[in-house]
């Protein structure tokens, strides 16, 4: 079976169908950048990056694309309270960004475009907007009429002349139909401003995203994605901007992530009931926060609590103490069909990125391979070669849940430590304090480390 997803658009699951086939374009909707991001939105992120990595596990070639919105309102007030330019606060929080989505295992996006970067193509498709009719100029705004667009409402369900001014839908008597929004907002005093054909202002915040996805993936791409609090009125409206200019479909296939809720509410920085990644993963590791938001499926609310992430904690730990024991056991002669699981794996997580699904068959396995390991028969060597040839494509580049360089890293952590404590027990022996010496040397035999003293100095072992 192929690769299906849930598309918002069609309201159901259909089979991935790219534009060029084997590769798939997929834009995501990335930061605003005013503050670290929290868990929330890092659910988002991780998703995303999940949905990229299953694409290239099933042998896509994808291109990523994730922007950075680094002009907008929470900016330039955070700015404004910090009394410093709003390029300062973006810059800061761009860099918070990239660094902590790859704390998090996020691999970096292949292209990750930031408004200010975009503006003579924001400013473009802007005028052709106003010249095909679907855009007008009020005293330096530009707004888009929804009534010249007649798919409008198309994603969201929403139906044009139920639009009330809502939640982000400003009320503005300028405006010619409530619903109608803004392309380009005029300058105000002590705001960052770029020139254009309408006086100096900055963009809106949807054509933004709908500029940057189609400089890098093309006016029609395969798949657009996003948190469900942007299907309205953002996509809806990235919709209308991109279709409203080129008269072509804009994203093929649009992918809504669920909230991370917290007390069955959605955890938001407006609420204040958040926790950032950044001190999220100073308490768990990175493969735990990743495991805890995979084991639920990506368009389901997902309720955050500490209980849940040491239950993560808890099912990563078996899937480690498996590898381990699989890279260690001497060979035996059980056999165990592992592409079996391998099948079933793709089959359950190619429909619509069941990720607790293809956990429960991982679990599985991990069931199997244990009772297959303490048996006396054993597991035979290619057994065990296929077992953790399946483990390393599933748990380590795919999910990104396991790390086998811990032990490695942790190997050379000791190293540099022996050497330190080698150092201090031979300064002690050219001061002749012979007691620390020894000390030091009778200690580590107490660890089952063995000191050697020879002519050229002192070397350690493990016992
Ligand atoms: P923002 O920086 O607010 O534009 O959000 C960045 C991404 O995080 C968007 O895709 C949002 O839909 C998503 N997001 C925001 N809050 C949550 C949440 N509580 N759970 C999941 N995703 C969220
Ligand atoms: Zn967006």
């Amino acid at each position: 079976m192929a690769v299906r997803f849930y598309n918002t658009l069609s309201r159901s699951v259909e089979p991935l169908q790219p534009l060029v086939e084997g590769k798939v374009s997929f834009y995501a909707c990335g930061p605003t950048v005013y503050d670290y991001f929290h868990i929330g939105n890092a659910r988002s992120f991780v998703v995303a990056d999940i949905v990229r990595r299953y694409l290239e596990y099933r042998g896509y070639d994808v291109s990523f694309a994730m922007n950075i919105t680094d002009i907008d309102d929470k900016i330039i007030k955070k700015a404004h309270e910090e009394g410093v330019p709003a390029s300062e606060v973006a810059e800061k929080y761009a860099a918070a960004f990239l660094q902590d989505i790859e704390a998090l295992g996020i691999r970096k996006p292949d292209h990750t475009p930031r408004a200010t970067d975009t503006i003579q193509e924001i400013i473009n498709h802007i005028s052709g907007l106003i010249d095909a009719g679907k855009a007008y100029e009020v005293a330096g705004d530009v707004f888009y009429d929804v009534t010249s667009f007649p798919g409008y409402g198309k994603l969201s369900g929403k139906k044009l002349e139920d639009l009330v001014a809502g939640a982000r839908v400003e009320a503005d008597s300028r405006k010619h139909n409530p619903g109608d929004f803004a392309l380009w907002k005029s300058a105000k005093p002590e705001e960052p401003s770029w020139d254009s054909p309408w006086g100096k202002g900055r963009p809106g915040w949807h054509i933004e995203c709908s500029v940057m996805s189609q400089k890098f993936l093309g006016e029609t791409f395969d798949i657009h994605a996003g948190g469900n609090d942007l299907i309205f009125p953002h996509h809806e409206n990235e919709i209308a901007q991109s279709e409203g200019l080129t008269g072509k479909p804009f994203a093929n296939c649009w992918l809504h992530f669920g909230f991370l809720n917290i007390d069955n509410e959605k955890m938001s920085k407006s609420l204040g009931n958040f926790f950032t990644a950044r001190e999220i993963i100073k308490k768990y590791k990175p493969e735990t926060l990743r495991f805890f938001y995979l084991q639920t499926h990506y368009r389901s609310p997902l309720n955050f609590s500490q209980e849940g992430l040491d239950a993560a904690e808890k099912g990563l730990e078996r899937f480690r103490t498996l590898y381990r024991a699989l890279q260690n056991a001497p060979d035996g002669k059980g056999v165990i069909d592992i592409s079996a699981s391998r099948e079933r794996f793709n089959d359950v997580v190619d429909d619509d990125l069941n990720t607790p699904g293809g956990i429960g068959v991982l679990f599985e396995l991990v069931k199997e391979l244990n009772n297959g390991l303490s048996s006396t028969a054993g597991l035979s060597s290619d057994t065990k070669k296929a077992a953790l040839e399946f483990l390393n494509a599933t748990l380590i580049d795919l999910f990104g849940i396991l790390k086998i360089e811990d032990d490695a890293a942790s190997d050379e952590e000791f190293a540099s430590l022996m050497e330190l404590v080698l150092d201090v027990r031979s300064m002690a022996r050219q001061e002749k304090n012979w007691g620390m010496a020894d000390l030091i040397r009778d200690k580590l035999a107490e660890l089952n480390i063995v000191i050697e003293d020879g002519k050229s100095g002192s070397t350690w072992k493990k016992q």
